[in-house]
């Protein structure tokens, strides 16, 4: 099964779409599986010989592995950088790729850029010139989770395609169909996003031992504080911290959870000892320490001094 959230882009008139312009930006949000579905359209767009909508598997375009593809060129943020972006010699080595000369349907040729919104200026510009005058088999396929990041030089020029998120059955579904049942109950945690929830499901032990601290509430012994809660990045922290502090302010307004579903008892008992007032100022905070932890060159993060304001939301 594939996913059916994306069924209209896996139809024959999306494709034939597809070619009638050159540059196309694809916007979602991460972890719904985009990267998938775009690889899949990219195999299509250069297999010479569909079968049911589906790469034949057999023709020369079909013949190579994706990354190491001859037609394609794929711009990502460079391993070596702390700060992500993509580096205009990433964009300058693609002049000769593009300059090539091709003929024809079979000579098609494809740059994908994985996060369009982690060009920088003067990488943007390298791309703009070469966005103005693509020849007719030169396709730039452009993946983002960003849009505000996006400069609109880049988006102007785009054939905008927004794609849409899972319902929740739609996502547990196919976790059951792709044989993740253990991912299903990360679903909620992980914003509804199948694939995040896959993810979070490999890291089950880590968010056991957050969450079994984040529990114990005023009582948070500053001991158990390590580094270990920072396997996943100070982000991924912070991120079920925020997640955990939503909920927590949710169930005094509504009753209700939203990301901890399967704890929602003990998220209410403790949610009767907090300060309202002092978990909102919190949560800000935490969104100050987020930008910080994705932005900055030291990632590293003041975990104690982050669990003594934890500790202070309660009264
Ligand atoms: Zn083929």
């Amino acid at each position: 099964m594939t996913m059916t959230w994306y069924d209209d882009f896996y139809q024959q008139s999306f494709l034939d779409n597809l070619k009638k312009t050159n540059t196309h930006l694809f916007l979602s949000q991460q972890g719904e599986g985009a990267e998938y579905l775009i690889e899949d359209l990219i195999k299509k767009l250069l297999c010479t010989n569909l079968r049911n909508q589906d790469p034949c598997g057999s023709c020369p375009a079909c013949n190579h592995v994706f990354d190491e593809h001859p037609q394609i060129r794929i711009l990502e943020r460079s391993p070596e950088l702390k700060i992500p972006v993509i580096a205009i010699d990433q964009v300058r080595e693609l002049t000769s790729f593009i300059q090539l000369a091709s003929n024809g349907e079979q000579d098609k040729k494809i740059i994908y850029i994985k996060e369009a919104d982690i060009l920088n200026q003067s990488s943007a510009n390298a791309l703009l010139k070469n966005l103005e005058e693509p020849s007719t088999n030169t396709y730039f396929i452009l993946n983002s989770y960003n849009l505000a990041k996006i400069l609109p030089t880049i988006i102007s020029r785009s054939t905008l395609h927004k794609l849409p998120s899972p319902s929740k059955k739609e996502s547990e579904d196919f976790l059951r169909d792709q044989g993740q049942e253990t991912s299903i109950k990360f679903i909620d945690l992980s914003g509804n996003k199948p694939y995040y929830a896959i993810n979070m499901s490999n890291q089950t032990e880590l968010i056991n031992q957050i969450v079994a601290l984040l529990l114990k509430g005023k009582n948070f012994d500053m001991m158990s504080v390590n580094d270990n809660l920072l396997t996943n990045g100070s982000g991924f922290f912070i991120e079920i911290l925020q997640k955990w502090i939503h909920d927590l302010a949710y169930f005094i307004e509504f009753n209700e959870t939203l990301f901890f579903s399967n704890l929602k008892e003990k998220v209410g008992l403790i949610s009767k000892q907090l300060s309202l007032k002092e978990t909102l100022n919190f949560y800000k905070k935490l969104n100050e320490y987020k930008k910080l932890s994705e932005t900055q060159v030291n990632k590293s993060i003041a975990l104690d001094a982050l669990i003594i304001d934890y500790k202070r939301i309660f009264i």
